[in-house]
């Protein structure tokens, strides 16, 4: 019999299942029957429930479970109330409209498509949104061809060309067939630009339990394992909606924007943690060669903290320091090396060398807003 070890979300060690079959009978989705036990396990970490994947999962969806293949037209009845159908594709669709702004020009991949029913009809309502599909089947292909062309389609794998290319995936009902989730969510990633949204359904298992034996789910979400699994994918979750689909969590999560996944690389820090080592291994030649060009001056020192101080360690002679300078009244009484710290407008005329300690961001402008030195005549040493 086949067994879960370790959780699909957050990999931690499972126990034992929280149940198995009475029978070596199984439903799956699909409504087909399989001659295996079913199995769920309960994830203490992060609250998952999951069915260990049955052989040839993999084959099944590929050949084997083709979704409404039969026609065009065919699509599973949502509910029916009051006379009124209402069938799967229109409920999804209404909804994704309904809880998503979707800008003009909008680039759409439908995640695990099927026949894309629901993207084919997003479509016609809104023919700006350039859309693709993607599933884990050729069988779907001939469906496709009616309304889209070969480039707007992948089957298998998510290819390169479209890392970074997508607004916003949708997918309906996919994730809960996924035993490689971590790598599914990380590749819908992938194809997210910075700032996408990932916009998906899933069964609440919790709302319709039925969904606990359906042997091809090989994951049964709570609001605690959808969380888990996006927050620790480059995902932001926006919202888990339990209220408006009787029987599903409809879930929308944003990749986080460039800027906040830029200080995840760690490629770009150590380009600029070089930088600053390279920097800082050139300070004392250059304080030196400045030093060098005014001998026999006298010179002073603006920035009595670290900067200042560290510029002074660089000298090699201190005698022709005359003071130091900083705009700190508190430190006005204070002396570092044994030298004065002054106020600016104290600094003597005939001082014209300066070098300036402070921030090298920030020290070109905090000199240049000394308005009593603006006709001193001053050379700087800028670190
Ligand atoms: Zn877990």
């Amino acid at each position: 019999m086949a067994t879960l070890q370790y959780c699909n979300i957050c990999n931690q060690a499972l126990g034992e299942p929280v149940y198995v079959s009475p029978r070596n009978i199984s439903v799956t989705s699909n409504a087909d029957i399989v001659p295996i036990p079913t199995q769920v396990y309960f994830c203490e970490t992060c609250g998952h429930l999951e069915t260990p994947p049955f052989d040839n999962l993999e084959s099944y969806y590929d050949t084997g479970y083709n979704i409404l293949i039969d026609s065009d037209d065919e699509d599973q009845l949502y509910q029916s109330v009051d006379g009124q159908k209402a069938f799967r594709a229109d409920f999804q669709l209404e909804t994704l409209l309904k809880k998503q702004t979707i800008p003009m020009d909008s680039k759409i991949l439908d995640f695990g498509s099927g026949k894309g029913t629901t993207l084919r009809r997003l479509a016609l309502r809104r023919p700006d949104i350039a859309y693709s599909l993607f599933d884990v089947s050729q069988a779907y292909v001939p469906f496709w061809e009616k309304f889209a062309t070969p480039d707007q389609w992948a089957t298998y794998t998510l290819p390169e060309r479209w890392n970074e290319n997508f607004d916003l995936v949708i997918s309906f009902y996919v994730l809960e067939h996924v035993a490689e989730l971590r790598e599914i969510v990380k590749n819908i990633v992938r194809v997210l630009k910075p700032g996408g949204k990932f916009y998906f359904l899933v069964p609440n298992v919790y709302a319709n339990i039925g969904d606990f034996v359906v042997v091809d789910h090989v994951n049964h979400f709570s609001e605690n394992s959808i969380y888990h699994l996006l927050e620790s994918s480059e995902l932001s979750v926006v919202e888990i909606d339990t209220k408006t689909h009787d029987s599903a969590f409809i879930v929308t999560a944003q990749k986080k924007p460039a800027i906040e996944k830029r200080n995840l690389e760690i490629a770009p820090l150590t380009q600029r943690v070089n930088q600053i080592s390279e920097y800082w291994n050139t300070v004392v030649e250059r304080v030196q060669v400045f030093e060098t060009k005014h001998v026999n001056e006298p010179v002073a020192i603006y920035g009595a903290g670290f900067y200042g101080t560290y510029i002074a360690t660089c000298l090699r002679n201190l005698s022709w320091v005359q003071c130091f300078i900083d705009q700190n009244p508190y430190k006005q009484n204070e002396k570092v090396l044994d030298k004065p710290i002054i106020v600016p407008d104290d600094l003597q005329e005939n001082i014209k060398i300066i070098y300036v300690g402070l921030n090298p961001r920030k020290a070109v402008t905090t000199i240049g807003a000394i308005s009593t030195w603006s006709e001193r005549g001053h050379t700087y040493f800028f670190l």
